[in-house]
């Protein structure tokens, strides 16, 4: 705790003294990474600061943080090449940047403010890292506070987005007691639940559903390993009009499977396939991720595999038998 204290203080600052702030996150940004980052530099512009977010190609906002203050987003090649601060939000390696690590590497100094346990440690000059936290955005909280910078509704909707998304709107086993304060402390700023609730969990374009459809039908479950599984391929998102950004949610609707533990969803992207994991619990998803190069936490992880899908499954097989 101390340490995490010494480095909120350090990181704190560094923003302080910084001429300019750039901001990222990690590629296909989730509401905890893209509220994070959106979030300190919406407090910083209102303390008098210049600061812009951005995040590596694919250079899309989900539609479901659309609604969210963007105003500071500019797209990667408008990103400073070499700023002068650096500030990185839920991301564990300099691989997850994708082209913006270029810019983190020439960075006069890089702060590192994340959650993941699979954090390198090979990157970022002040690391505010705290596997324990529920989302980085309860360490945006801490930061703002350390820096003395005011939390007023719009920095609030865009952390509160962080924190909801990531505790899965406040139920899986990172939401303490101290989380649900910090969340209190997020709706007194004016912050309206029930349009973060919308616009993240209940609103969906209509293609979505035929992704889902298509998803579903394919599913199999192996009962031996308690595994779940299916994929996603560019043309069904070309049948239906949609984008990888708007399928994110996909995964959520294979994992509820009773008879299964765990569930693998594999996107067939230009990268390879994309596999995102999903654990009950027992199962340790982000070693397996780890393993394969990617990351994650204990109940939710990834990683980018080419080559082909059985090969993929396999992989995931082999990290389920340890
Ligand atoms: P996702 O399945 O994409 O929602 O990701 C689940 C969790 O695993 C998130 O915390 C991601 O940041 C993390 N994650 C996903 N893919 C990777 C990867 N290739 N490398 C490191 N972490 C990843
Ligand atoms: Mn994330
Ligand atoms: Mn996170």
């Amino acid at each position: 705790m101390k340490d995490l204290q010494r480095s909120l203080q350090k990181a704190a600052d560094a923003i302080a003294g910084a001429d300019s702030l750039a901001i990222s996150c990690h590629v296909s940004p989730d509401g905890d990474a893209l509220g994070s980052a959106l979030g300190l530099a919406l407090a910083a512009r209102h303390a008098g600061r210049t600061a812009v977010v951005s995040f590596g190609s694919p250079f899309r906002v989900p539609g479901s943080l659309a609604f969210l203050d963007t105003s500071p987003l500019v797209p990667p090649d408008e990103f400073p090449a070499a700023p002068d601060c650096m500030v990185v939000f839920d991301a564990g390696s300099a691989d997850r940047l994708g082209e913006l690590a270029a810019n983190a590497a020439a960075s006069r100094v890089v702060i590192v403010v994340d959650h993941h346990k699979s954090t390198s440690g090979d990157f970022g000059d002040i690391l505010v890292v705290d596997p324990s936290a529920a989302a980085s955005a309860q360490l945006t909280v801490a930061l703002l506070d350390t820096l003395g910078w005011e939390i007023d509704e719009s920095v609030a909707r865009c952390l509160l987005t962080g924190i909801v998304t990531d505790t899965g709107r406040f139920q899986y086993s990172v939401t303490t007691g101290e989380v649900m304060r910090i969340a209190s402390r997020l709706l007194d700023a004016g912050v309206h639940p029930e349009e973060i609730g919308q616009a993240v969990f209940e609103s969906v374009p209509f293609g979505y559903l035929k992704v889902a459809s298509t998803m579903l039908q394919r599913a199999t479950l192996e009962t031996d390993l308690g595994l779940v599984w299916s994929w996603v391929e560019q043309g069904d998102l070309d049948a239906a009009g949609v984008a990888w950004a708007d399928v994110d949610g996909l995964i959520d609707d294979l994992r509820i499977a009773r008879e299964a533990g765990v569930a693998a969803l594999l996107k067939d992207t230009t990268q390879g396939w994309k596999v995102s994991l999903r654990s009950r619990g027992a199962v340790d998803v982000g070693s397996i991720a780890e393993a394969r190069a990617g990351g994650g936490h204990h109940n939710a992880a990834g990683f980018t595999m080419p080559g082909e899908r059985a090969a993929v499954v396999d992989a995931i097989r082999a990290g389920l038998r340890g």
